[in-house]
This record gives C-alpha cells, sequence and structure tokens, in this order.
C-alpha cells in the first residue's frame, strides 16, 4: 500500500443472499475485529440495504449501493437515484463492474457519467476498471484501461470522492488471482496514468484497489505490493471471517 490514505477494502455481495442469509452475514461481520486503519465498505443488494443499515456495526463498516442510476429522479421504472440513496444514508456506490458492463451493456462513457452524477449527488463513488482475457491475450491491456479511465477523467470533477477498482475480468468469480507481481504492474501504470492526468496530489491519495478472486489466502501478499491499496472481493466477502481477514490485509 503506497497512496497516503486509508486502505480501502470494499463487500460485494451481487445479487445472493436472503433474509436467513443476510442475517447471519450482519452478525458474523459484527463480531469481527477490524485493524484501525482500514475503511471497510459492505454492498448488499438494494433490498436488504435497509436491514444491513439498521443492525451492520456502522463503527466498522460503511454502506454502498451496487448501482444507482445515471441522473435523478424521474420516470426510470425500476431504478434507483444517488438521490435516492443519499437521502437514505447511502455514502458509496459502485460504478462500472464488469458484470454490469458486460450484461447491461454500461458503456465506458455511461459509465463515467454515472459516476460523476453520483459525485456531485455527493455520494463517493467505486470505479470499477479491467480488461478481459482476450484483450490481454492480444496485448491491449493499458490500451482498453486508458480508455475507461479517461472517460472518468473526462467526467469526474472531485477526485477525491473515488476509489478506482482494478479488476481483470478474468479473474472475477474465476479463483484465476492475478499475480501480485501483474496486479502491481497494472497499478503502477493507472497511478502513473493519473498523475499524468490528474496531478500528483490526487494521484497520490488516490485508493487504486484491486478485486478479482481475491481470498484469506491471497489477500496479504498482493496487499504488500505498493501500489495496492486495497480489495474489491466478491465471493469472500460473502463470509463474514474471510471478508475480515481480508480487511485487516492492510
Ligand atoms: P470475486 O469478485 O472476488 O468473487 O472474484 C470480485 C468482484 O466482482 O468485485
Amino acid at each position: 500500500c503506497a497512496s497516503n490514505a486509508k486502505f480501502f477494502v470494499g463487500g460485494n455481495w451481487k445479487c445472493n443472499g436472503s433474509v436467513a442469509s443476510v442475517r447471519t452475514l450482519v452478525d458474523e461481520l459484527n463480531s469481527g475485529v477490524l485493524n484501525s486503519g482500514v475503511e471497510a465498505v459492505c454492498a448488499p443488494p438494494f433490498i436488504y440495504i435497509d436491514y444491513v443499515m439498521q443492525h451492520l456495526d456502522s463503527k466498522k463498516f460503511a454502506l454502498a449501493a451496487q448501482n444507482c442510476w445515471i441522473g435523478g429522479n424521474g420516470a426510470f421504472t425500476g431504478e434507483i437515484s444517488a438521490e435516492q440513496l443519499i437521502d437514505f444514508g447511502v455514502p458509496w456506490v459502485l460504478a462500472g463492474h464488469s458484470e454490469r458492463r458486460a450484461l447491461n451493456g454500461e458503456s465506458n462513457e455511461f459509465v463515467a457519467k454515472k459516476a460523476a452524477h453520483a459525485v456531485s449527488s455527493g455520494m463517493s463513488v467505486i470505479a470499477c476498471i479491467g480488461e478481459t482475457l482476450d484483450q490481454r491475450n492480444s496485448g491491449s491491456v493499458f490500451k482498453v484501461l486508458d480508455a475507461q479511465m479517461q472517460a472518468l477523467v473526462d467526467e469526474i470533477t472531485d477526485w477525491s470522492k473515488v476509489v478506482i477498482a482494478y479488476e481483470p475480468v478474468w479473474a472475477i468469480g474465476t479463483g484465476v488471482v492475478a499475480s501480485p507481481a501483474q496486479a502491481q504492474e497494472v497499478h503502477a501504470y493507472l497511478r502513473k496514468f493519473c498523475q499524468a492526468k490528474l496531478g500528483l496530489s490526487v494521484a497520490d491519495t488516490l485508493r487504486i484497489i484491486y478485486g478479482g478472486s481475491v481470498n484469506d489466502a491471497n489477500c496479504k501478499e498482493l496487499a504488500h505490493m505498493e501500489d495496492i491499496d486495497g480489495f474489491l472481493v466478491g465471493g469472500a466477502s460473502l463470509k463474514g471471517c474471510s471478508f475480515v481477514t481480508i480487511c485487516n490485509a492492510g
């Protein structure tokens, strides 16, 4: 961890859980002991946010939504706006997760506009980027990341409210974690990109976190890499003790 900011760990519960399992997970998380130097955030499905807000220890874990609408309130059936999330007391939101890019056709520009709207509404955003396996194999990792980052740079005006999650698509939910060297190479590249586009002080304090098959066994080694400032965790965030271990890896 190199940047001059708190180690950051997000738990993305995705479309998982039931009333019963969420209750169990919240109890497990509440019984965990977190290092004082970590900022931990949980992103339950919308339908469980109210329960989690009432019961999860807010001194340990902040709340995130997994998505929000690109703009404000209005005739957008099935959507939830950043304004509503703020009103409800949810400070964080994910934007651009690869599952939404792939399954909902969210483009770089759409993701960037959504992230910028959320930031301007007062939310903090975990903006996700990352290449597919084909893109890595064809040598276009940095080209893909440049385009994803540039779209964000073009839209977002307050970078103090942003965490960048580098999540190679080939590592998400596959059990194939990026090696510490592979992840560090990309994180260092992203930090340089931010230095050039946003200036030294933003690049220095911006958290660049890694996601993709992070678990309690591989988190320590990744966390030691210079430019890895935390994690975005999917599967392992559904087990309270694993998630707490990952939170404490920084
Ligand atoms: P995973 O998911 O940890 O299950 O690979 C990470 C993510 O999608 O954020």
